[in-house]
């Protein structure tokens, strides 16, 4: 995988331990949808957000988001099934 693998990986932890949090399934940060993705970013970003929301510009990022400063979005589902 290039570059970026230890982002992911720190990602994946951070979901798992959100999902923890959450009781039942998670929804989108912005419109309560069932949550297709998980945004994060180290000490900045870390929301379910739904397939429509997942872009790093329409999601409900709280910080600038920069070309080379985008949160990781894993798919939610695979962690499900
Ligand atoms: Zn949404």
């Amino acid at each position: 995988m290039p570059g970026g693998h230890e982002e992911v990986e720190a990602a994946a932890d951070a979901l798992e331990r959100q999902l923890d949090a959450v009781e039942g399934d998670p929804t989108c940060a912005l419109c309560q949808a069932d949550a297709d993705f998980f945004l994060y970013e180290p000490h900045r970003v870390a929301k379910f957000v739904c397939w429509e929301h997942v872009s790093p510009l329409s999601a409900a990022v709280d910080v600038p988001i920069s070309e080379s400063n985008r949160p990781v979005a894993l798919p939610v589902s695979e962690e499900f099934r």
